[in-house]
């Protein structure tokens, strides 16, 4: 029996497409083999990554002038891999909303100027600091956030002024959630745990005129975007399992209507979930109304052993991984694409039943 997962990630995935994958797990379309036996330079991998790729092109519609990039070493290989391909004047500005954008800066500190714009650490990440009018330095590589955190709950709703310098944005937990404008970005990526695919799978979309040999010094072969670029993500054998389970899912996600049908999925389950906490006495939405994520919904309900109480009898009843991230304690609920709004109605009447017993 399969409960309902609300793990931050890795998370759930389409039930059709694990139902697909276990198909053709034994003799992938002919070829007598599983995806997993495969050289990656077979004519049968060769159709699996480029299909993959055209069908991400045509779901966030990117423009000619970008690469896209499958990588691995997870989202934060990728924190040393900006500085190294993009430092020129070896400054950056990084607006800090939570762990992971704090993790990308202090990595960048490894190679250069990395100065911190902004932060919202002061109410403990609840929400976006105000991005209008930063004083991001005029000889600036680039500007980075982090769109979506994942352990705090918060996401950028409107995108920084970034003064004109290229956006660097980690959107590992709404990837694909939503349509995106990727003409407003230089660097769009992420980890494809989350909402995407499996664990292994790094992927990039990078406006060409960044992808160039001038990188900082002792950037390793594999770690300059040139070396992936110019080999289309095959230099070396890459994840090979993982790209095909996402090529599965970017399909599915066409089959579902595409990004804007997406968004309107991922607004209905999270409205059903923050109008119930909006109006219950015993839970409480930790992020300010307007920071709110549609993906990654923490809250508490104000006393910890009540909070323990609650995830205990949760996962007794089928609704798994609601402990929120140990930096932060209280519950989270991650409802990522492929989580059914049944699951986000379940939780509710779950924390509807809770509610009543408990106070
Ligand atoms: C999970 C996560 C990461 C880290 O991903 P790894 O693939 O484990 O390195 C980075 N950024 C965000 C926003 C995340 O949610």
């Amino acid at each position: 029996m399969r409960v309902y997962n609300f793990s931050a990630g890795p998370a759930v995935l389409p039930e059709e497409v694990l139902k697909e994958a276990a198909d053709e797990m034994m003799d992938y379309r002919g070829t007598g083999m599983s995806v997993m036996e495969m050289s990656h330079r077979s004519k049968a991998y060769d159709e699996i990554i480029k299909d993959a790729e055209k069908d991400l092109r045509d779901l966030m519609n990117i423009p000619d002038n970008y690469k896209v990039l499958f990588l691995q070493g997870g989202a934060s290989q990728f924190f040393a891999e900006v500085p190294m391909n993009m430092m020129k004047n070896k400054k950056a500005a990084y607006i800090i909303t939570g762990q992971w954008a704090k993790k990308a800066w202090q990595e960048a500190k490894i190679y250069g100027e990395a100065i911190d714009v902004a932060s919202s650490a002061d109410k403990t990440f609840s929400y976006i600091p105000d991005c209008s009018d930063l004083a991001i330095p005029e000889d600036a590589d680039y500007v980075y956030i982090c769109e979506n955190n994942t352990i705090y709950g918060t996401k950028f709703w409107q995108l920084p002024n970034t003064k004109g310098k290229d956006l660097v944005s980690d959107v590992s937990s709404c990837f694909l959630s939503e349509p995106v404008d990727v003409s407003k970005y230089a660097v769009i990526y992420g980890g494809v745990q989350k909402n995407v695919g499996p664990a292994g799978v790094v992927i990039a979309i990078i406006r060409e005129d960044l992808i160039t040999d001038d990188v900082l010094p002792g950037t390793p072969t594999m770690l300059k975007w040139k070396t992936q670029a110019d080999n289309d993500s095959l230099y070396n054998t890459p994840p090979c399992y993982g790209i095909y389970i996402c090529g599965k899912v970017f399909k599915w996600i066409k089959k579902m209507g595409g990004l804007e049908a997406m968004k309107a999925h991922n607004e209905k389950k999270a409205k059903i979930l923050y109008d119930f906490l909006d109006s219950s006495k015993l839970f409480k939405a930790t992020v300010r109304p307007e920071d709110r994520s549609l993906m990654n919904v923490p809250f508490v309900t104000g006393n910890e052993e009540l909070d323990a109480k609650f995830v205990k009898e949760a996962k007794a009843a089928g609704l798994e991984n609601l402990k929120g991230h140990r930096s932060v304690g209280g519950m989270r609920a991650s409802i990522y694409n492929a989580m059914p709004i049944e699951g986000v109605e379940a939780l509710v009447a779950f924390m509807k039943k809770f509610e009543e017993e408990n106070s």
